[in-house]
C-alpha cells in the first residue's frame, strides 16, 4: 500500500526528474541521478512513467561530454499545450505553447474601460477556445490555464480579491474557468507572474533571488526567494508599489497617501513634467501633445529626453532616483542577486539605469550589493503571459503546492 507520505515523495521526485531534464537536456539517466540525488535505480522507474506518460523522449545521441553514442533524455515538445492568459488594465492576451513553452499561437487585444466584467471575462474566454482549438488540432493535451490579473489575488482559493485599476471585487476566476474548461487553472497576481516569467524564460534564470519591478499604471513587485515566488500568507505579500513613502504625497489608486508607486510609475513622471511646464514653457513640446498637455504620453517624454529637452530629461531623471532609494530599502532586506525592472520604464533604460544603480549602490548597505546586479526586463510587454505558461509548467515540473 502506498501511504501519502511516500506519494509525495514520488511526485517530488517526479518533478525533480523533469525540472532537471528542463535545465540540463538532453541528459542520460546517470546524470539525472547525480544532478538530483536520487538513486539510479528511482531515477529509471521514474523516467519509465514519464516516458509512458508522453513527457519525455529517449534517443540514441552523440553524448559531447562523453565522446561516444549514449540513451539521452529530453522533454518532449508535444508533451503537451499550456494556455497563458493575461487580463490586464486595458488589454487582454493568451498565449498557446507545447511542452518546452515554444509559441504555437498568441493574441493581444485592447479592452475599453466602457466593457463590464462579464463581457472582459466572455472576450478572454473566446480567445482561450480558439487557443484549446489550435491544440486539439494538433493533437496536444492541454496540460492547463494560467492566469495573470492586475489585482491582489488568493492564490490558495484562486479569486481575484480586488483589482483596483479594473474596478473588479471577488471573482472567483478559477471556480469559473475549471467549470468552463475542465482544466487546472491557476491564478495569480501579474506580478508575481512576470517574476515566474524572468525566471522561466527571462534576464533571472537560474537565478534563485531576485526582486522584478513591474511599472505599469502602478508599480507592481515579484519576489523570489531560493527559487520560489514569495507569497505570504494568503498570497497578498510583495506590493511593494503600497509602501508609503510620502505622508504628504499625492493619492494612491489604493485610496491611501504617498505610496511608492506614486512617486515612481509613469504617472509620476508625467506629472513632473507638467509641473515644471509651467515655469518653463516648452513650445516643442506642446506640440507634440497637439497644443494640450494632458495629450502627454510617457512615450513622448522619452523619446524628448532621449533628444536632450532638459524638462523631460529631469523628470526621468528624478523618478529614477526615487526608484533607486525604494529599491535600496528592498535590497537591504531581501538581499537579492539581482534586481529587474520591466514594464514602461524598458523604454527609457538608457536614462534610467546608471542613475538607479548609482543610487542604490550608495543607499543599500554595502554586504547586500556586493554581486548584485541591476537589469532591464528584455520581455517587455509579454513577460507576464509568458509567466501565466511558466506557472502551469512550474506546477507539474516542480510540484509547487498552490491549490
Ligand atoms: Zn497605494
Amino acid at each position: 500500500m502506498i501511504t501519502g507520505d511516500q506519494e509525495k515523495v514520488r511526485k517530488i521526485n517526479r518533478s525533480l526528474v523533469l525540472n532537471t531534464l528542463r535545465l540540463h537536456a538532453p541528459v542520460s539517466r546517470a546524470q539525472v541521478a547525480n544532478f538530483t540525488g536520487l538513486t539510479r535505480g528511482t531515477v529509471s522507474n521514474i523516467v519509465n512513467v514519464l516516458i509512458e506518460d508522453g513527457l519525455v523522449f529517449e534517443d540514441k545521441l552523440e553524448d559531447s561530454k562523453i565522446g561516444r553514442p549514449s540513451i539521452l533524455l529530453g522533454l518532449r515538445p508535444d508533451g503537451g499545450a499550456v494556455v497563458g492568459v493575461e487580463v490586464g488594465v486595458d488589454f487582454i492576451s493568451v498565449l498557446l505553447t507545447n511542452f518546452v513553452a515554444e509559441t504555437l499561437w498568441e493574441v493581444r487585444v485592447e479592452t475599453s474601460p466602457s466593457q463590464s466584467q462579464t463581457e472582459i471575462i466572455n472576450q478572454a474566454e473566446k480567445y482561450i477556445d480558439q487557443a484549446l482549438s489550435i491544440a486539439k488540432e494538433q493533437e496536444l493535451r492541454p496540460l492547463g490555464i494560467g492566469v495573470g490579473l492586475p489585482g491582489l489575488v488568493n492564490t490558495r482559493q484562486g479569486n481575484l480579491i480586488v483589482a483596483p485599476n479594473l474596478h473588479w471585487t471577488n471573482v472567483p476566476l478559477r471556480l469559473i474557468w475549471n467549470q468552463r474548461f475542465h482544466l487546472p487553472v491557476y491564478i495569480e497576481n501579474e506580478a508575481n507572474l512576470a517574476a515566474l516569467g524572468e525566471y522561466y524564460f527571462g534576464v533571472a534564470r537560474n537565478v534563485d533571488n531576485f526582486i522584478c519591478l513591474t511599472s505599469g499604471i502602478g508599480l507592481g513587485g515579484g519576489i523570489m526567494i531560493d527559487g520560489r515566488l514569495f507569497r505570504g500568507g494568503h498570497g497578498y505579500g510583495g506590493e511593494i508599489g503600497h509602501i508609503q513613502r510620502d505622508p504628504q504625497g499625492e493619492q494612491c489608486g489604493c485610496g491611501r497617501i504617498g505610496c511608492w508607486e506614486t512617486q515612481v510609475g509613469p504617472r509620476a513622471v508625467l506629472q513632473r513634467v507638467k509641473k515644471e511646464f509651467q515655469t518653463h514653457h516648452d513650445q516643442s513640446l506642446l506640440d507634440a501633445c497637439s497644443g494640450d498637455l494632458n495629450n502627454l504620453t510617457f512615450e513622448i517624454v522619452v523619446q524628448f529626453a532621449s533628444n536632450g529637452d532638459a524638462i523631460c530629461r529631469k523628470a526621468i531623471e528624478e523618478v529614477a532616483v526615487n526608484l533607486g532609494v525604494g529599491i535600496a530599502d528592498l535590497v537591504n532586506i531581501f538581499n537579492p542577486n539581482l534586481v529587474i525592472i520591466g514594464g514602461a520604464f524598458i523604454s527609457a533604460k538608457d536614462i534610467m539605469q546608471s542613475i538607479i544603480e548609482k543610487t542604490i549602490f550608495s543607499n543599500a548597505l554595502q554586504p547586500s550589493t556586493d554581486n548584485l546586479q541591476i537589469k532591464f526586463s528584455e520581455r517587455n510587454t509579454e513577460a507576464c503571459v509568458l509567466g501565466a505558461v511558466a506557472v502551469v509548467l512550474d506546477d507539474i515540473l516542480r510540484e509547487m503546492v498552490i491549490s
